[in-house]
């Protein structure tokens, strides 16, 4: 079997494997997210073998790694595989791809932490089958990765499905929004730092019929809802922090159809949504997996090439 190396590059924690798939791990460490100077290091060391004794003797034949951002994923470009303008200290302008791929030496692909993902579950958890399908996290952040009819979408950067606006009631709900950069965008009025910041408590410790819930639904269905009549996803898998609490599912689900009116005419949303809104099958192991699927994916592009 051919090895890969993932990396899910986080904003406060990365996680680096070795393996070939879910059930087939040979190597696993996770650790925080300082300089970039020691976490890309601790990298390197995990794949050269530095800490480990039960290293694969012919190593990985690629790594892939998914990235927080934001991030250049243009393959032809020259900052490819570099976070571009994030706010977090230290971290901007950083070759997180090129470091890695000239202290390894085997081909280095990368993407979005949600575009990989997105590839995660396709190769090996909600997705499976699919051509077009997105997948978001509903966090410390919203953000969506999208393959749309077997490709990863990247366009002119890469989407920001956490960041349009959506309507916003300020007499039912007068949060003024948590984004830095847009206030009241999705992100903004949904996301794990919205729902403390407007309750005072974590959304992990509110009960089950708080009013807070009733409106994330209302908020997150009108994401999906924009997020299904522009992308037409066969599926949308939502992960993230939030979406653990799962009655969420079929809050999210009726509030969905209910938006929708009726008007976009397909069994999987007038019949079958529990189908359609669902789950990641891997759970928070889908970024390192989807890493390790975009590593492999790679791998087999330049094997065809020769
Ligand atoms: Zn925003």
């Amino acid at each position: 079997m051919t090895v890969y190396g993932g990396i899910e590059a986080g904003g406060t924690k990365f996680v680096c494997a070795v393996g070939e798939g879910p059930r087939a791990i040979h190597e696993e460490i996770e650790f925080s997210t300082t300089t970039p100077e020691e976490t890309i290091g601790r990298a390197i060391q995990f794949f050269n073998g530095g800490t480990l004794d039960a290293r694969t003797p012919q190593g990985i034949a690629a790594l892939g790694i998914g990235s927080f951002g934001p991030v250049d994923p243009d393959s032809s470009s020259a900052t490819y595989g570099m976070i571009t303008t994030t706010p977090k200290p230290g971290w901007r302008n950083v070759d997180i791809r090129g470091e890695l791929a000239r202290a390894l030496g085997v081909p280095v692909a990368f993407d979005t932490d949600v575009n990989v993902a997105a590839l995660g579950e396709h190769r090996w958890g909600a997705a499976q089958g699919l051509d077009t399908f997105v997948y978001m996290t509903v966090g410390t952040g919203i953000g969506g990765g999208a393959m749309v009819e077997g490709e990863l979408l990247h366009g002119l950067v890469h989407p920001e499905m956490g960041h349009f606006r959506i309507p916003h009631d300020r007499r039912r709900d007068p949060f003024a929004g948590s984004c830095p950069f847009h206030g009241d965008c999705l992100e903004g009025l949904a996301s794990g730092p919205a729902i403390k910041a407007r309750w005072g408590v974590r959304g992990e410790n509110l009960p089950h019929d708080h009013p807070a819930w009733p409106l994330e639904a209302y908020y997150l269905a009108l994401g999906l809802m924009a997020v299904m009549c522009i992308v037409s996803p066969q599926r949308i898998v939502l992960g993230g922090g939030v979406m653990k609490r799962s009655f969420l599912f079929p809050m999210v689900r009726s509030e969905l159809q209910r938006l929708l009116a009726g008007y976009i005419q397909a069994r999987a949303i007038t019949e079958a949504i529990e189908e359609t809104i669902v789950p990641p099958v891997l759970g928070d192991r889908a970024g390192v997996l989807g890493a390790i699927a975009l590593a492999e994916r790679e791998y087999e592009a330049r094997d065809k090439q020769g």
